[in-house]
């Protein structure tokens, strides 16, 4: 099966006892058991086992090429469960640029007290294996395309000098999704997502997920916080994702084409000093996105000339891009990362990082036009 179609088929049927099409919402949070003491339908309590968050994870398994996906009730609770399970070797080697939200989960909560945390330039492969041989490293969390500077990482080579070291790796796959980049099939160890973003795809529901291959040592350690520390994912927003992501494929290719023309657009103009984007023939991670990703990824961000003042005021005279935080909906949405991010951001003051949605591109291109014009 294709893609296309398992992104439809794969964890849903129809529904025999009702002919339903559609995968019927199930938010009974418990289930009956037999006469005898059994579980018929094999469900008892929806912590542990629903049966449409159990789709969701099926679906999610077969798009990544995995064995098992665990859901959780957000990417950071999926990031948490990661970081919480640990093997032995105390350090964990992550990207400088790595999402800002893991940056606040290490500086502000215990996780970051448990581990040794050390954030590399991943695109340096030495650096890389510098920090992972220089102590025992359990984990190598890679990031790719990276926020906000759209770094591309090499995720076959890193999983290999992970491999060498005796580390696990896992990819945060939220931005390139199972459509453009599928890390298993790079040696990953796991893919992680932040189903919030592209999988949901509509801006209205927070869940995350984990894929493992079969035999792998982060299954039973990943499904037991799921069961007992209980950050699990409502029915609700699995039923959500489900979804969505019957779309996926078609909206990652319409996001990516979409977002090739903003970001040649933007090149073009006189204010922007620069545009970080793999689909531009001359950004540094060009060659190799076109490797390891079906497509470039609808994520960019460009700097204006005159700093954080010209680039709040460039997002200020924005009308239909809507100024907000996340990405991977419909709707186009920029964020002034730096001010969002504070102090220890590495976002340069001039950037504005876009969300390319799924409107008309020359729509888009022509609010940014008259945006950037109140710099002239
Ligand atoms: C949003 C995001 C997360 C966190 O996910 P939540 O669903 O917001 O908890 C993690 N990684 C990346 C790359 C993200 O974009």
């Amino acid at each position: 099966m294709q893609l296309e179609t398992k992104a439809i088929h794969i964890g849903r049927r129809v529904d025999p006892s009702t002919g339903a099409v559609s995968i019927p919402l199930h938010t009974s949070t418990t289930f009956e058991r037999g006469a005898d003491g059994s579980f018929p339908s094999g469900l008892a309590y929806t912590r542990d086992a629903n049966p449409t968050r159990n789709a969701f994870e099926t679906a999610m398994a077969a798009l990544e090429g995995g064995h098992t996906a665990i859901a959780f009730s957000s990417g950071m609770a999926a990031i948490t469960a990661l970081f919480e399970w640990h093997p032995e070797k105390g350090r964990i080697v992550a990207p400088d640029d790595m999402y800002f939200g893991i940056r606040s989960l290490i500086e502000e909560t215990d996780i970051g007290r448990r581990f040794e945390f050390v954030p590399v330039d991943m695109r340096n492969l030495d650096a890389l294996r510098a920090a992972v041989t220089a102590a025992p490293t359990g984990l190598v969390w890679i990031e790719t395309p990276s926020n906000p500077l759209i770094r591309v990482v090499d995720v076959r080579a890193a999983c290999q000098i992970a491999r060498e070291a005796g580390a696990l790796a896992v990819v945060d796959n939220t931005w390139a999704t199972p459509v453009l980049q599928r890390p298993l099939e790079l040696g990953a160890d796991a893919v992680m997502h932040s189903a919030t973003k592209y999988i949901g795809g509509h801006s209205d529901l927070m869940a995350g997920v984990v894929i493992v291959p079969e035999a792998s040592p982060l299954e039973r350690p990943l499904r037991m916080i799921q069961h007992h520390k209980g950050s699990v994912a409502a029915p609700f927003d699995c039923w959500l994702a489900l979804r969505g992501l019957q779309t996926l494929p078609l909206r990652m290719r319409a996001h990516c084409a979409g977002a090739q023309k903003v970001a040649e657009a933007l090149v073009a103009h006189p204010r922007v000093e620069n545009v970080l984007f793999p689909g531009l023939p001359d950004d540094p991670g060009h060659a190799l996105a076109g490797q390891q990703m079906a497509g470039y990824g609808a994520m960019l961000s460009f700097i204006v000339h005159g700093g954080a003042d010209a680039a709040m005021a460039v997002a200020a005279q924005l009308k239909l891009v809507t100024r907000a935080t996340s990405l991977g909906g419909t709707h186009s949405l920029i964020e002034h990362r730096a001010s969002v991010e504070g102090p220890g951001s590495m976002a340069p003051a001039g950037l504005l990082r876009l969300s390319v949605g799924l409107e008309h591109p020359e729509d888009i291109i022509s609010d940014l036009k008259n945006a950037l014009s109140v710099l002239r």
